[in-house]
């Protein structure tokens, strides 16, 4: 009886049903299934959205970063840089390719991954892969100028960013997957713009780059039964290249209201407990994927949170370096301290941009009601 879920799929539905409707409706009755019209229109579409020239429509977040690596040559031997504290998929198509994720240590305010934690790794590595976690831009400038001082390649994993923005030293904004050699995107149903199964999409402005990528998704084509490489079968659906064309519509608006509502957590958390809450440093504005807290009392305040009916979520319990899939690179528990303290304290609110002020009032009172008795 989760009466305020973590995300609400239901209520963004409610909200664009006719025009969502009309969208697959139109998709099933030409059955241009793949590689439909909407794919390329959502491709140019989401490409200027982002600020970059090119946008490949892939299968999945995952995929996005697994053919961006496979483009880039990265393969056995080779090592990439990746955050401990993210999602799985940040680190899973390193170890498909044959090559060694080396798991990096993340900034203890931001969560995101840390400069001077990746100097250590930097003479090893074929490129640097971190994550903008829960929405937030990690420090671009610094993280840009370590990879290209190594000649490597900036990925950037903006699975949770859609429509983040970064302020340049120069004054100038860049948005996430634009600032880097290139961007990965998951549209999975729940990140800020999701589909109705799974998508994702790669960024780049790099017009060789991108050919090479959208040929990998499409077997390795140059023509119907022409390979060049092999390949892979990781295209965008054109179903969900609809639904995404008609959500694109509403991002900049849900981002704006996520911000709002993390505005209003923001000011009624203040001082509560022992809680930490979420940092964003003046050049970057981010887009709230998640809107994430901290707190030795984890663990209770959760169960307490789960009792009274609300969808709190813990992103992420175990680091990666410390995962069983990842037992054979010899990590141990204390490699990354950092790391390890996110992975016990953080716990997500409820965020999404039909989430009312009432509802935000009913998360509020329920965690200061905790607080009132430890
Ligand atoms: C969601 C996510 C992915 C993977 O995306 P899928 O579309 O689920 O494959 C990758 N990295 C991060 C940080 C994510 O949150």
């Amino acid at each position: 009886m989760a009466r305020i879920p973590l995300v609400d799929l239901a209520a963004a539905y409610d909200r664009h049903r006719d025009a969502i409707d009309a969208a697959i409706r139109a998709v099933v009755e030409e059955t241009r299934f793949i590689l439909g019209r909407e794919v390329g229109e959502f491709e140019s579409e989401f490409a200027a959205f982002c600020g970059t020239t090119h946008a490949i429509g892939v299968a999945s977040g995952t995929a996005a970063i697994h053919l961006s690596l496979a483009a880039l040559g990265v393969g056995p031997g080779d090592e990439v840089a990746v955050p401990a504290h993210t999602f799985v998929a940040t680190a899973e198509p390193v170890s498909w390719l044959g090559a060694r994720p080396r798991f990096v240590e993340v900034d203890a305010e931001t969560g995101g991954m840390d400069p001077d934690a990746l100097k250590s790794v930097l003479d090893r590595v074929r490129a640097v892969l971190p994550v903008h976690l829960y929405g937030l831009p990690v420090d671009l400038t610094a993280i840009g100028a370590l990879a290209s001082a190594a000649g490597v390649p900036l990925i950037e994993d903006s699975a949770q960013a859609h429509g983040a923005e970064y302020v340049r030293d120069d004054g100038s904004v860049v948005r996430a997957g634009a600032y880097g050699r290139i961007g990965c995107f998951s549209f999975y149903p729940g990140k800020n713009l999701g589909a109705f199964g799974d998508a994702g999409a790669v960024t780049t402005s790099d017009p060789a780059l991108a050919e090479r990528i959208r040929r990998l998704s499409d077997h390795g084509r140059t023509s119907k039964y022409e390979h060049l490489t092999v390949g892979y079968a990781a295209r965008l659906d054109t179903v969900q290249a609809a639904v995404l064309a008609v959500k694109l519509g509403t991002l900049a608006e849900g981002n704006r209201r996520r911000r709002e509502l993390a505005a209003a957590y923001r000011s009624r958390l203040d001082g509560v407990g022992d809680l930490v809450l979420p940092a964003e440093p003046p050049n970057r504005r981010g887009v709230y994927h998640l809107f994430v807290l901290r707190t030795r009392y984890r663990d209770g305040l959760l169960a307490h949170l789960r009792e009274a009916g609300i969808g709190a979520g813990v992103h992420y319990p175990i680091p990666l370096h410390l995962q069983p899939a990842y037992a054979a690179l010899g990590y141990k528990p204390g490699d990354l301290p950092v790391t390890e303290a996110w992975a016990r304290e953080c716990l997500s609110l409820p965020i999404y941009p039909e989430l009312t002020e009432e509802q935000v009032e009913t998360v509020v009172a329920e965690v200061r009601g905790y607080f009132e008795r430890v």
